[in-house]
């Protein structure tokens, strides 16, 4: 926090499209989608519109035992983008993917508040179907992120964000996370390309899941509650993508257990992964097709793999950036474990003044048909390939160890050296002074330790993509040449 005291803050009062503006004037692009909540832009006419429109009827009225119609409405529009069916998805077994189809919807405030509700229902699911005498334990992902409170903690695998607070957590097992680029069993000498593209291994990280789940058979616990991921990639983690085959490998082997699966998807949802080809994007105007490729392809990075999740937990890109609101999805099994009469106590005893919101709801609409439409999709596919494009440069420098990009998010590994892969000491701080760099030169984005992450809003120009790119270039060689390769940290 000294840090922060020590000098002025860059304070927004603006914003439209992909550019923030300051107090001052100053124009900045949202290099990360101001932390990953805005998909279409800001002050997007059709958000700003939906807002109005429901403005005029009511913000906000309890849905603790009331029911709204925004929020009904976008249950309903959830629960169907949830179960898309991707046909091209290459999937899990269908004996394993029919187990789970989402069809209810909690309504809550942020991501780590779906988390924890899914950990909740997850838990006591799990007593009532198992027994009161049951254990529930939990699997998660090492480097995993899936929020602040403290049940989400406790999923979480970042020792740094546990150390504190360790006395009020609960334990949950880990499991290694398909780390390619720092993969201890990837053979593979580096190379200037995406570590997943050129690794070389015999997926002994799925190896060490298996064995994390015999051992636990050995000891006769238990089988696990639940497993908690991120799909496709973990952001908090460090923007680690995972290498095609990695989870559906992962699900065929937890499934035959009946551990409920709980994907986060607060940072994949919505199309953050990407479009699936280009052709969706140049379906010819006039038609249909757009939207229904696109609905095949899924907004959901579950969708597009062919997971079925019990627990989908969304938040961040919900409203299109706009407003705090969250939901967890889950089965009618789920749901039935916590059905009865009023004296049998069976509800789930767990609820939010603010649940339900409508003006979150609304404008949520509002984003879902902006996500479906054609225009959407074609500026997704644009904007995917022009981040390809202008990154390609970055490889050029010596201090970038991996690009890694997902459909529309993307990692750059800063190292003191490609050929060795060898991390910069965090107390260096070298991601957070490219970022300032970047910051002087008008790009806007945050650090994870040394990646530095790119996720810009879906409205972004291949120009300003251009801009993004080549300034991380500047920003990089700016902060490795005045630091050198074992420089000192710069003196605020
Ligand atoms: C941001 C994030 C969370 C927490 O969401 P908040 O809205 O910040 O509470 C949980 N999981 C993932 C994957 C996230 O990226």
């Amino acid at each position: 926090m000294r840090q922060w005291l020590r000098r002025e803050p860059i304070v927004i009062q603006a914003g439209v499209g992909a550019v923030l503006r300051d107090v001052r004037g100053r124009e900045y692009l949202d290099a990360n989608s101001s932390i990953w909540t805005n998909l279409h832009g800001h002050c997007h006419p059709k958000l700003d519109a939906a807002l109005r429109l429901q403005l005029k009827r009511i913000a906000h009225s309890s849905a603790l035992g009331l029911a709204n119609e925004p929020a009904s409405r976008l249950a309903a529009r959830l629960v169907a983008a949830a179960n898309a069916e991707n046909k091209r998805a290459a999937g899990v077994s269908p004996k394993h993917s029919v187990l789970a189809t989402t069809s209810k919807v909690f309504f809550s405030d942020d991501g780590s508040t779906a988390l924890e509700v899914a950990l909740k229902l997850a838990y006591e699911y799990t007593r009532r179907t198992r027994g009161p005498k049951t254990r529930p334990r939990f699997l998660s992902l090492q480097g995993a992120y899936h929020g602040d409170t403290v049940g989400a903690v406790s999923l979480g695998q970042i020792p740094l964000f546990r150390k504190a607070y360790t006395g009020l957590l609960f334990n949950v097992d880990q499991v290694p996370a398909p780390y390619c680029y720092r993969c201890p069993y990837n053979r593979a000498r580096p190379e200037r390309a995406d570590a997943r593209s050129y690794r070389q291994c015999q997926w002994e990280c799925v190896g060490k899941f298996e064995q994390v789940l015999r051992a636990r058979k050995k000891k006769r616990a238990e089988p696990y509650a639940a497993f908690v991921f991120e799909p496709l990639i973990q952001g908090a983690a460090g923007m680690i993508p995972q290498p095609s085959g990695w989870l559906s490998r992962i699900v065929e082997l937890i499934r035959p257990d009946r551990t409920l699966l709980i994907a986060d998807e607060v940072m994949t949802g919505f199309g953050r992964t990407g479009v699936l080809s280009d052709s969706t994007a140049d379906a010819p105007v006039g038609t249909d097709r757009g939207r229904a490729v696109a609905r095949q392809d899924g907004i959901f990075a579950t969708t597009r793999l062919g997971v079925k999740p019990d627990f989908l937990c969304l938040a961040k890109g919900l409203t299109g950036g706009y407003l705090p609101m969250a939901a967890t999805l889950t089965t009618q099994a789920v749901f039935d474990a916590f059905l009865g009469e009023h004296e049998e106590f069976k509800t789930f005893f767990h609820g939010h003044s603010y649940t339900g919101n409508q003006l979150g709801a609304s404008v949520a609409l509002a984003s879902l048909d902006v996500l479906e439409s054609r225009d959407s999709i074609r500026a997704r596919a644009r904007l995917q390939q022009a981040m390809n494009d202008s990154l390609q440069l970055l490889w050029g420098l010596p201090n970038v160890g991996d690009v890694r990009q997902v459909g529309l998010v993307v990692g750059i590994e800063l190292v003191k050296n490609w050929r060795t892969r060898e991390a910069f000491d965090l107390r260096q701080q070298i991601g957070a002074r490219v970022c300032d760099a970047m910051a002087r030169r008008g790009v806007l984005t945050r650090p994870i330790g040394n990646v530095i992450v790119l996720m810009p809003p879906y409205c972004t120009t291949p120009a300003q993509v251009a801009k993004m790119a080549a300034v991380m270039a500047e920003a990089i060689e700016e902060t490795m040449g005045r630091a050198g390769p074992l420089g000192r940290p710069r003196r605020v």
